[in-house]
């Protein structure tokens, strides 16, 4: 599967654990993430990740463009809620292009626990 991995800033440190938590199955499947979110698990991880333009930057974007093509098979996307983002537009993209296209799409911890599940 190609997985897509992108968290905001506050959630770093979330994606992080839940990487390390689940590095075997995610080292089974094609990784994509957005510049810094994938730059940090790759640094800690050793897993092999191809990194996009940060989200601020576009990354979102480019993301969303590989899943209105059909080249991305799942989003794990720990969004922060309680703090407003400067491309909250690009952000929203995603979210609705994943319903358009009906992408698994987890934005907290606990239902990417679940989707990863399904992986086993
Ligand atoms: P980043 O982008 O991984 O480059 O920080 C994530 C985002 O905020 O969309």
């Amino acid at each position: 599967m190609k997985i897509a991995l992108i968290a905001h800033d506050k959630k770093k440190k979330a994606i992080l654990r839940f990487c390390k938590e689940h590095v075997e199955i995610l080292s089974k499947h094609d990784l994509y993430a957005t510049g810094t979110t994938g730059t940090i698990i790759s640094r800690e991880t050793n897993l092999s990740i191809h990194c996009f333009k940060s989200g601020p930057l576009g990354g979102d974007q480019e993301i969303g463009a590989r899943v209105a093509n059909g080249e991305i098979d799942m989003i794990i996307f720990f969004r922060d809620p309680l703090t407003a983002q400067p491309h909250e537009p690009d952000v929203s993209a995603l979210f609705r292009l994943s319903d358009v296209y009906e992408i698994p799409l987890a934005s907290n911890p606990s239902t990417a626990a679940l989707l990863f599940e399904s992986l086993k």
